[in-house]
């Protein structure tokens, strides 16, 4: 089984993004992520340092907003994000505050600001091919396929999960790439038949070790999406030993489509901050 090495994947689009991010500063933008980090969710600082730290090696100023008053802060800080002329690009990480609705804060965050595809118009616009930003861990799945060099036209690709970070967004872009797919979920009956029909599996359920041998067509490429922290360390969702002998390839987990969504994030501040 192959191991689909997403830091590697990572550093190599890192690099187009250092020269965009190089040929924009001498022209006086400098690319500008603002992270917008609601709680004291620990998940979600942790994600917003990492954002931090790989947007200061490859050139992008990166603003780290704690607005602390709940809900109305939130609204304010992003409301104040979405007019300002030097923010090229917006995330706001989850958990929100008490009240708060994805919806809602999406919605205040201009399209073209909208870097994780956070504002329903969004999702809207991916489905119906028009441009503008998908949430980048989607991204991050097709971009792994398609540096691996994985078929996608025509393909049968069964996605677990139908949430509207990974799930719902991941299968309107793989439509989009001529795959022929089927979307599962909770309800779904025989789970593992309809998987083990597909060329690609890709699971975003964040149940552990839901995605086993019996899942598996002999060759399959697994994207593993899951991350849930258990007293093993960070694990996806699919069992990897169970699956070695089966599949054809594998992202793992950690170290597969978490660092290829981070520096997706960053490469759609590059295209945010394009003029025009
Ligand atoms: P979500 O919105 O809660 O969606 C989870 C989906 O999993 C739901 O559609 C749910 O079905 C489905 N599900 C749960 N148990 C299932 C089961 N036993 N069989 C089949 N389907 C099942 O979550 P999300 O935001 O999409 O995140 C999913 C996972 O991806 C999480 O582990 C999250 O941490 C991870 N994630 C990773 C990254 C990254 O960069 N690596 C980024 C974002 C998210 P129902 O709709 O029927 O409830």
């Amino acid at each position: 089984m192959r191991l689909l090495d997403g830091r590697s994947m990572a550093a190599e689009i890192g690099r187009y993004v250092v020269d965009e991010a190089e040929r924009l500063t001498v022209t006086g933008k400098t690319p500008t992520l603002a992270v917008v980090l609601p709680t004291a969710d620990p998940a979600a600082r942790s994600y917003s340092h990492i954002i931090e730290r790989t947007a200061g090696k490859v050139g992008i100023r990166c603003e780290l907003h704690e607005p602390s008053g709940g809900l109305s802060a939130l609204v304010d800080t992003v409301d104040a994000l979405a007019t300002d002329p030097l923010v090229d690009g917006i995330i706001v990480q989850t958990p929100l505050p008490d009240g708060g609705s994805s919806r809602e804060i999406g919605e205040r965050i201009p399209v073209d600001k909208d870097v994780d595809g956070m504002n329903p118009a969004s999702l809207g616009r991916l489905a119906l091919g028009l441009p503008g930003f998908a949430p980048a861990t989607a991204a991050a799945v097709v971009e792994i396929l398609t540096r691996a060099r994985v078929p996608m036209a025509g393909a049968r690709v069964c996605v677990v999960g139908r949430g509207p970070v990974v799930g719902k967004p991941v299968s309107l872009l793989l439509l989009a790439e001529d795959a022929t797919v089927t979307v599962c979920h909770s309800r779904t009956r025989d789970l593992v038949t309809i998987a083990h029909e597909a060329d690609i599996i890709v699971s975003a359920t964040g149940r552990p070790n839901l995605i086993g041998a019996g899942f598996v067509r002999p060759g399959a490429t697994v994207i593993d999406v899951g991350t849930a922290v258990t007293d093993a360390g960070e694990v996806g969702d699919v069992d990897a030993a169970a699956i070695a002998p089966v599949a054809g390839a594998l992202t793992p987990v950690p170290g597969g489509v978490g660092p290829v969504t981070t520096m997706l994030l960053l490469r759609n501040t590059i295209r945010a901050a394009q003029p025009g």
